[in-house]
């Protein structure tokens, strides 16, 4: 395996630099610059200019309206998406749910719900977690009872990211108590705006409101919109999950959290008349993150390079665990880096139309939620613990 980049990707990246610069609205690359709190319309935003160009679905087979792009190439459209400063995407309609619906859906639920997905028409999210079923998945006991040509849906999701925004939700459901876990667990596309759904908030310790709990009181899912087999979900939700693993690595992200901590090291004093990047012990510690991410990028590319079908499998565990404890790692210099300006806890300064003079430097107000909200990279996706049961068992056959 060859991991210089040949002159193609060399051309394919400048191509992909140029139209990204050329594309992206500066008022969205200032909020992604300023660490600001990103609203769903600005990601929405920067998705319908990218479909514009054809790449609202980079993942996806060329007959799907995707680019068709091997993996080194969507993982450069990543990088530089991530360098230039645009806002991350959505991942659950375009790298969760759209892959599903191609490898196992029917022509009539590809026709109705890719197109909207790939142009960002439709937002998703993911019901998978409950109470109780979390890293036991297979234990989930929200029921679907058939009833003529729906389901009628009953229980409760939790962690559900985005459910107050979304439009609909891809969700495992029980249709069979009687055998093993595994074998009674459906996947159904359910919308979110069906009578019997109500959410409530859950607010996270960075103070944002990304997270709920779903309540689902006689839901009723027409049958049509069940993926695939009924009692076959636990397939097709694994699927999606080596996927999700690999996403939550976020080399991209890491890459420029560390240019611009290196940046801001150049800058502030260190307390002693010098700067932070001049004390052998801050430097040490960034060039050892910067070491461990050069070398989750060659995993990737090894992982990518073996998984010529598209979806990462095993490997994205590795990828989320070393990922996560880079991306956490960052976070924690980053609050290191604004020391004391880090202290003041005004959450209403992360929105974009909050105009009262900054305290500190202006880079300093995202640095603590962001350390905060890093905490959670390592439940969310499944756990660091169950990213190593899976590396043991199933990557080296412990
Ligand atoms: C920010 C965030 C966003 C999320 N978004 C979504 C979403 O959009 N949709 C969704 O469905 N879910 C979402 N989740 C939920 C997430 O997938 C679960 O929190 C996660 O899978 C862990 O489940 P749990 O919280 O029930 O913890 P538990 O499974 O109860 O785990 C508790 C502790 O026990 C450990 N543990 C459990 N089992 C084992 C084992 N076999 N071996 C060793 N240790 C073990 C765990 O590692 C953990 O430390 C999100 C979570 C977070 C934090």
């Amino acid at each position: 395996m060859d991991l210089s980049s040949s002159a193609a990707e060399r051309e394919f990246r400048a191509h992909i630099r140029e139209t990204v610069t050329r594309h992206l609205p500066a008022d969205l690359k200032a909020k992604v610059e300023s660490g600001v709190r990103l609203k769903k319309a600005d990601g929405v935003r920067w998705h319908k200019i990218l479909a514009g160009l054809g790449w609202g679905a980079p993942n996806w087979p060329k007959e799907h309206g995707g680019c068709g792009w091997s993996g080194g190439e969507l993982y450069i459209f990543e990088e530089e998406q991530a360098l230039a400063g645009c806002p991350p995407l959505s991942p659950f309609a375009i790298k969760m749910v759209g892959p599903v619906l191609i490898a196992f859906g029917t022509s009539e639920q590809q026709e109705r719900f890719l197109p909207r997905a790939r142009n960002a028409e439709d937002y998703w999210c993911q019901g998978y977690s409950e109470p109780g079923s979390g890293s036991d998945l297979a234990s989930l006991q929200t029921k679907a009872v058939r009833s003529g040509e729906d389901y009628i849906v009953n229980g409760m999701k939790i962690w559900t990211s985005y459910a107050h925004e979304a439009d609909w939700m891809f969700a495992l459901v029980r249709t069979d108590g009687s055998g093993k876990q595994q074998e009674g667990i459906t996947v159904l596309l359910i919308d979110m705006r069906t009578k019997g759904i109500s959410h409530r908030p859950i607010i996270t310790i960075d103070g944002a409101h990304i997270l709920n709990e779903v309540r689902f009181d006689d839901v009723r899912v027409p049958v049509a919109n069940r993926i695939g087999e009924e009692g076959k979900g636990w397939t097709y939700a694994k699927f999606l999950l080596g996927n999700e693993r690999a996403l939550i690595a976020q080399i991209a992200a890491s890459t420029r959290l560390l240019a611009k901590l290196k940046s801001i090291a150049k800058t502030e004093a260190n307390g002693f008349g010098g700067r932070l990047i001049d004390e052998a012990d801050f430097r040490a510690k960034l060039a050892a993150l910067e070491v461990e991410l050069e070398a989750l990028r060659i995993t990737n590319e090894r992982v990518l390079y073996e998984a010529k079908t598209g979806t990462v499998g095993n490997g994205g565990a590795i990828l989320k665990s070393k990922g996560t404890f880079i991306s956490q790692a960052l976070s924690e210099i980053m609050a290191e880096a604004v020391a004391f300006y880090g202290a003041p806890w005004l959450p209403a300064a992360l929105d974009a139309s909050w105009n009262e003079p900054a305290i500190g430097p202006d880079y300093a107000k995202g640095a603590v939620p962001l350390y905060m909200r890093q905490r959670a990279n390592t439940i969310e996706g499944g756990t660091e613990e169950i990213q190593k049961n899976v590396i043991a068992k199933q990557v080296l056959g412990l």
